[in-house]
């Protein structure tokens, strides 16, 4: 019989760390945590995932160059380099051809463009890009990557980038779920607490700025506590309800999903 502290191998096997996007996932459907995180199903990359992990690499690289070079113009050569190096290995099979590629290629760079109507990366010296952000808290191991920290006249600032389109302001608080979890991973490495979370959406574009408090920390690292209970009490149960909604629609799981009928596509019964 196990002892009460010892951990069940299902459990240890699986919960080692989370990401910002799989607690989400848990949060918004524990099944499809278990497809992406327990039965690690790969997924086939989308148009939008390709933009989305091209146009990071370019806005790391931008800043990576002095800021008399921080141009509309080498930001998007900066874009079109990296799709070249990333596409023949992890986006071979993206595009049916040449002529869609293109297509997709030509309003990535005006989506990427949008980053200067909203900042001007000249005025800007980040103290950290994509920072690998593995920290443990409490009992925990939390990871993820933050795009952007710097200091501003504001005081510290931390930044994630979408290419996708902005919710509306009403339903914007929930999208700065990671940044207040990278807000915490900073507090507890740097022993300061970040100032200002900004989401940056290149689509429209829109910003989004919230200020931090210690509270507000204080309550994320509970609701993660939370969170990662929830979860190991999911391994070591093995119950992983559906919970379907409108998001089900953009779920790259739905065609194994048993809440739906896989012969008429509709939910079950
Ligand atoms: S289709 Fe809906 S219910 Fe099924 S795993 Fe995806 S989000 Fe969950």
């Amino acid at each position: 019989m196990a002892s009460q502290n010892e951990i069940p191998s299902n459990r240890s096997a699986t919960l080692q760390s989370l990401s910002p996007s799989r607690a989400s996932d848990f949060k918004r459907c524990p099944q499809l945590f278990k497809f992406s995180a327990i039965d690690r199903i790969p997924t086939e990359p989308t148009v939008y995932q390709a933009r989305g992990t091209t146009a990071h690499l370019a806005l790391e690289h931008l800043f990576g160059l002095p800021a008399n070079e921080r141009t509309p113009e080498r930001l998007a050569e900066l874009f079109a380099t990296a799709w070249a190096d990333a596409a023949p290995t992890e986006y071979p099979d993206l595009f049916p051809d040449s002529e869609s590629e293109q297509t997709w290629l030509a309003e990535s760079l005006e989506v990427l463009s949008n980053y200067f109507l909203v900042e001007d990366p000249t005025l800007i010296e980040p103290l950290a890009r994509e920072l690998d952000m593995t920290q443990a808290v409490g009992h925990m191991t939390i990871r993820g990557i933050l795009d952007r920290m710097e200091e501003t006249d504001e005081g510290l600032v931390i930044t994630d980038y979408k290419t996708g389109k902005a919710p509306p302001e009403r339903y914007a608080m929930s999208a700065f779920f990671a940044l207040k979890i990278y807000a915490l991973l900073i507090r507890i490495r740097e022993g300061r607490t970040p100032d200002v979370l900004k989401l940056m959406y290149l689509t429209g574009p829109k910003v989004y700025t919230i200020p931090v408090t210690d509270a507000q920390l204080d309550a994320m690292q509970r609701q993660l506590e939370a969170l990662w209970k929830a979860i190991e009490r999911a391994i070591d149960t093995g119950t992983f309800p559906t919970r379907t909604g409108v998001l089900c629609d953009y779920c790259s799981y739905r065609d194994i999903c048993p809440a739906f009928d896989q012969d008429t596509e509709g939910p079950s019964e």
